[in-house]
């Protein structure tokens, strides 16, 4: 059979006894040949040839090879261009082609785009006739697929290599132990900041090169490694980069061993571990330290205090704890901004820092709150008391400095409770406990100041917390009754009355709201408590609307600042009004003077909104306490009620207070109340000194509120 791309040779044909000669030699040759005319036609081709090319040695005869047909490709695995076939360099150029690696179709013939099928090593010589002319070409080839593949091989998984420890940060070395011999790429170099082989790698430089630290127990590390039997290992160490500093670097390889066990080679990887180690701190700094102050926060002082008592109850010492609290910080902040807060929270931090050695703990718990923990005082509470003592007035006078901050504050000062451990104590909770409460007195006694813990503060805090969860349970079982105290003009006529919180205790009976209403300020139960009351004040003047006897009648209901500041307050006795249908112009709010405390512009737009909706104000207990004459004027009040102690020693000491009162409660269009009235000479007094309103046991003491009703409404009187 003929291929069917066979073309006729246009070169005669060899002598027969050439032929046969060629032919033996051909057949004998241990390479695959083809002989080529001038044109490129196959004269002749041995049966190495013809397998390779997937032909017989007859049907080769004649192809032409010039044409495209063979589809042969280059060593990458591209298609040659037939003028790039070997045979056809030779005869172009008359030269010599040799080592040219090429691939053959899977079938020769069948098209463009073929696989290689097999690869063949090619040497091609031109052939000349005795003048020197080109004659033709021989083309020997060897067969060189495995070889091939074996190099395709390698190099893709040298690339995958490559292309792994690229995107790897990790640095690899090797380390011929038998030779000596060592490699370290690059990136090795690099990690320490050289340029590749800059620094000869010998004993001393490596000496060098860790950080002396590490120094010790790398080496011995290493020596245990090489004697004994472990292959795989892994050890983190410091090496010193050129610019000086360390470089964190984890370095795991393998130790190869000859049978005997003796190590031949190590080989392995380092890698940079600088990143994990800032985010390991990083991480650290922020679960441990303050980011405002940069001080331990309050899980570290908890955990270095879990040792200090330990170490105390070994040495039997004592310490300190000291809980700082800024007298005022929250006002400073609301009226400053944060930024200010921040700002002397930082020099706070920085004081305490100074003020303090290196063996006393500081640490910020949170807001404006310190703790310092001093260490080693004394064996006994006699020998470390003044220490304490003298650390805390240290403090005092340290953070008592005026600060730099923005505008011109007024002077901070901190107050300071102060508790002594010996490691015996009961529990760092107790300990902060005890602090807190001294804090709280030190608070209690007029602030800047230090007050030591003492039990008797233990049980108040203890008889605080259960009056808290009486108070509690009280107001779920609605055990608050209204009673309402009657006031009255000078011409004895029924103006108003005040509602006045009772507690009905189930077990102690009633309780007067001097026990319980300071209590309830405190723990924030003024708010529920206050709405019960506002919440039946409300219902009673519905009531008394309907009532031709109380239907002018105002109630005047007391109120906590700390209900006035609430946000939602304001909407709140909206709705009261509304569900009760009272009308607002009936309701008046007492306040105390405790408004003018603290942050007074949000106050009064808070009484603004109120006043909007109708209802009145009164100051109650008014000149006895810090009024501000200015922010009077400010505030939307419709009374002042003269505080009982003037109204009590009625006579000349205090009748240039009343008059005076009652002369500026007249400029500022303020009707004035005197309360607690209980003599006819008071009430006289009070009549005299111009007062609008009275109020007190002689007129008619605080009784329940359906007694209230029925002594001054009309159903009591049918
Ligand atoms: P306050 O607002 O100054 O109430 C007047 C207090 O004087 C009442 O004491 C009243 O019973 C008493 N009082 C009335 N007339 C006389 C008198 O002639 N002589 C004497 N010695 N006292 C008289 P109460 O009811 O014990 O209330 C004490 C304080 O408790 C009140 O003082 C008020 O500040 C607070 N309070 C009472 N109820 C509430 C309430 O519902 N909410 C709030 N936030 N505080 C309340
Ligand atoms: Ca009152
Ligand atoms: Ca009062």
């Amino acid at each position: 059979m003929r291929l069917q791309f066979q073309q006729e040779s246009k070169a005669p044909p060899l002598p027969d006894d050439l032929r046969r000669r060629f032919d033996d030699v051909l057949e004998l040759f241990p390479s695959a040949v083809t002989v080529h005319d001038i044109d490129g036609c196959i004269v002749m081709a041995n049966h190495l040839a013809a397998a390779l090319l997937g032909h017989s040695e007859d049907e080769l005869i004649g192809v032409r090879t010039d044409i495209a047909v063979w589809h042969l490709t280059d060593e990458n695995c591209r298609p040659m261009a037939p003028d790039d076939y070997p045979v056809h360099q030779v005869l172009r150029t008359g030269n010599k082609v040799t080592g040219r690696v090429v691939g053959l179709p899977a079938r020769p013939g069948s098209g463009p785009g073929q696989r290689a099928r097999c690869w063949v090593i090619c040497n091609a010589y031109p052939e000349t006739d005795d003048d020197g002319k080109l004659r033709g070409a021989v083309v020997c080839f060897t067969d060189c697929t495995e070889l091939k593949e074996a190099q395709q091989r390698l190099l893709k998984s040298e690339e995958r290599l490559r292309l792994m420890l690229e995107g790897s940060s990790d640095a690899p070395w090797d380390w011929d132990l038998a030779s000596g011999e060592t490699y370290y790429s690059e990136r090795w170099w690099e990690m320490l900041g050289y340029r590749a082989g800059a620094l000869r790698l010998d004993r001393a430089t490596w000496r060098r090169l860790l950080h002396p630290q590490d120094l010790p127990h790398v080496t011995a590390f290493m020596a245990d490694l090489l004697a004994g039997g472990r292959s795989a290992y892994s050890i983190e160490l410091r090496l010193r980069h050129s610019d000086g500093h360390y470089v964190h670097v984890l370095t795991r390889g393998v130790v190869l061993r000859d049978p005997a066990g003796r190590a031949l080679r190590m080989s392995g990887t380092n890698t940079d571990l600088t990143e994990r180690k800032q985010s390991e701190r990083r991480i650290y700094e922020l679960a441990y330290f303050d980011p405002l102050t940069g001080l331990p926060n309050r899980r570290f002082l908890i955990e270095e205090l879990d040792k200090t008592l330990a170490r105390h109850s070994r040495s039997g010492q004592y310490g300190a704890l000291l809980f700082i609290d800024l007298d005022n910080f929250k006002l400073l902040n609301d009226t400053m901004g944060h930024d200010v807060g921040d700002m002397l929270l930082r020099q706070v931090a920085e004081r305490l820092r100074q003020a303090l050695r290196d063996s006393d703990q500081l640490a910020r718990l949170g807001g404006d709150e310190f703790v310092v923990v001093l260490e080693n005082l004394g064996a006994g509470t006699a020998e470390a008391t003044p220490h304490a003592d003298h650390v805390a007035r240290k403090i005092l006078t340290l953070l008592g400095q005026p600060y730099e901050l923005p505008g011109s504050p007024s002077p901070r000062t901190p107050s300071i409770g102060i508790t002594l451990f010996d490691g015996s104590a009961d529990g760092i909770d107790q300990l902060l406990r005890q602090a807190d409460l001294a804090m709280y007195r030190a608070k209690a006694d007029g602030r800047n100041t230090a007050r030591f813990f003492d039990p008797s503060m233990q049980a108040a805090a203890e008889r605080q917390a259960a009056l808290d969860k009486a108070l509690r349970d009280g107001l779920a079982q609605r055990e608050f009754v209204l009673y309402c105290q009657p006031q009255f003009d000078t011409e004895g006529r029924l103006i108003g009355a005040e509602a006045l919180a009772r507690w009905q205790h189930g077990e102690h009976g009633l309780v007067s709201p001097h026990e319980f209403i300071g209590q309830a300020e405190a723990s924030g139960l003024i708010i529920p408590l206050g709405q019960q009351m506002l919440e039946e004040s409300c219902r009673a003047l519905a009531r008394w609307a309907g009532d031709p006897l109380l239907d002018r009648v105002k109630l005047s209901v007391n109120i906590s600042v700390r209900q006035l500041r609430d946000p939602g307050f304001s909407t709140s006795v909206a709705a009261l009004l509304a569900a009760s249908g009272a009308s607002a112009d009936r309701l008046c709010l007492e306040l105390t003077e405790s408004v003018f405390a603290e942050n007074m512009q949000e106050l009064i737009e808070h009484m603004q909104a109120l006043r909007a909706q109708g209802i009145h104000f009164s100051l109650d207990d008014f000149g006895n306490g810090t009024s501000s004459l200015a922010y009077l004027m400010r505030f939307p009040l419709a009374s002042l009620k003269i505080d009982r102690s003037f109204v009590r020693d009625a006579g000349a000491n205090s009748a240039t207070i009343v008059e005076a009162i009652v002369a500026l409660a007249r400029k500022l269009k303020l009707e004035v109340v005197a309360e607690g009235v209980e003599h006819e000479d008071q009430r006289d007094f009070m009549v005299d000194c111009g007062c609008d309103a009275l109020q007190g046991y002689l007129l008619g003491r605080p009784v329940p509120l359906p007694e209230f009703e029925l002594l001054y409404g009309a159903a009591g009187r049918a």
